[in-house]
């Protein structure tokens, strides 16, 4: 390969361009209306999140993060229980847990797809476990049908965090409708983002809904009468605008996502790098496209150089980070997790990615290969 390419790792701005005029009137109108707490756009892209989903209940929060606490928030989690989840995951699926005054169980992830691991779940589960956090990482669906066989004798909930799942299906069930609640970020970057900050809860259990519905809004039953000690977690009404325009585009971009995936696999079959798994029941819509490779750090030097940009998600796992010290754990305890960490390396994946642009990443990495 010769000349500089600049590929980016996410480009937002291409996505912004392709549906400019649409977002853009419906921000405008969003401003005009003045409803910007809890405005009728919130109540609509619920709903429509809801049917896209295939589930009952939708309600917008200001994160994924409050997504998650407010989902824990609902189930009774509190001081003293226990909430498994896996080693490798974004610190977000855990913070929520400790927030509550809980304390997170890690467990190890499966080779394949580097999701949690139900024989590690099944371990894990104590007296004190209140809840699993089946995180879908990568925008792949985890085993969950194991995981409620596993949780289910033990009235232990699973919780999804679907926060880069938007669209995936696990054989024929959407992401969101997996558990007995589900957590969406719409952080900018994310299959579906807002402009901003935002997320939502999504399940068939109504009054888990509805409890989540009056925390998020602090704690309001009625106006002024106050029945919990909730946060202002709120979608905001011009987030929620733009989130309506974005979900119509939404199966579009998964489909491109998956798209791409297939041309990396392509590229990238016959060299020493290791392509991502997907699990049979799975429909991924590819939040992340992440190869393997024992020269990791070389080869995002090497890509770098050449204006390629890449990440790595994540390369310190929860059992080694310092605002998990008290969980006592060391290097060595999640062996799978760990090595996933010291090889992973995350491709430019976002729609509107060229097809050539594929290309010279996969020249790039087999050139890289060959030297
Ligand atoms: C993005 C993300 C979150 C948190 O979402 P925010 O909207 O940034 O709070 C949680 N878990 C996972 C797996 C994520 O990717």
């Amino acid at each position: 390969m010769s000349g500089e390419s600049s590929i980016p790792f996410v480009d937002l701005e291409r996505q912004y361009l392709s549906i400019k005029d649409a977002v853009d009137a419906a921000a405008i109108d969003a401003i005009r209306s003045t409803q910007y707490i809890l405005g009728e756009e919130v109540t609509l892209f619920e709903q429509e999140f809801a049917a896209y989903c295939e589930v009952d209940h939708c309600v917008g929060v200001g994160s994924g993060l409050a997504a998650i606490e407010l989902a824990l928030a609902a189930i009774g989690v509190s001081t003293g229980d226990e909430v498994i989840a896996p080693a490798n995951t974004f610190f977000g699926s855990v913070l929520p847990v400790l927030r509550r005054g809980a304390t997170p169980v890690l467990v190890d992830c499966i080779e394949d797809t580097a999701n949690i691991d139900p024989v590690g779940v099944a371990q894990a589960i104590g007296p004190r476990t209140k809840a699993v956090v089946a995180v879908h990482l990568y925008g792949q669906p985890a085993d969950v049908d194991a995981l409620v066989e596993v949780c289910a004798p033990h009235d232990v909930a699973v919780i999804e965090d679907a926060c880069q799942a938007h669209g995936a299906r696990y054989n024929d069930r959407r992401a969101g409708g997996l558990g007995r609640i589900a957590a969406f970020s719409f952080y900018p970057s994310k299959n579906l983002g807002a402009y901003g900050d935002g997320g939502a809860i999504t399940t068939d259990d109504s009054e888990l809904a509805e409890r989540v519905r009056i925390l998020r809004n602090v704690g309001q039953a009625d106006k002024y009468t106050h029945v919990a000690a909730g946060a202002n977690e709120r979608l905001d009404t011009l987030q929620a605008a733009v989130l309506r325009v974005k979900l119509r585009q939404l199966e579009r971009w998964n489909t491109l996502r998956r798209e791409h995936a297939l041309a990396y696999d392509r590229a990238l079959a016959d060299t020493g790098v290791r392509t991502p798994a997907t699990a049979s029941w799975a429909e991924h819509v590819w939040h992340l496209y992440v190869i393997r490779t024992d020269r990791r750090d070389a080869l995002r030097d090497a890509l770098g150089a050449r204006g390629i940009g890449t990440g790595l998600h994540y390369r310190l796992p929860l059992h080694l980070q310092p605002a998990l010290a008290q969980l006592g754990h060391r290097r060595g305890d999640f062996p799978v997790t760990e090595s996933w960490a010291d090889e992973l390396l995350s491709l430019p994946m976002f729609p509107e990615l060229e097809p050539v642009e594929i290309e010279t990443v996969a020249a790039e990495i087999r050139a890289f290969d060959g030297a």
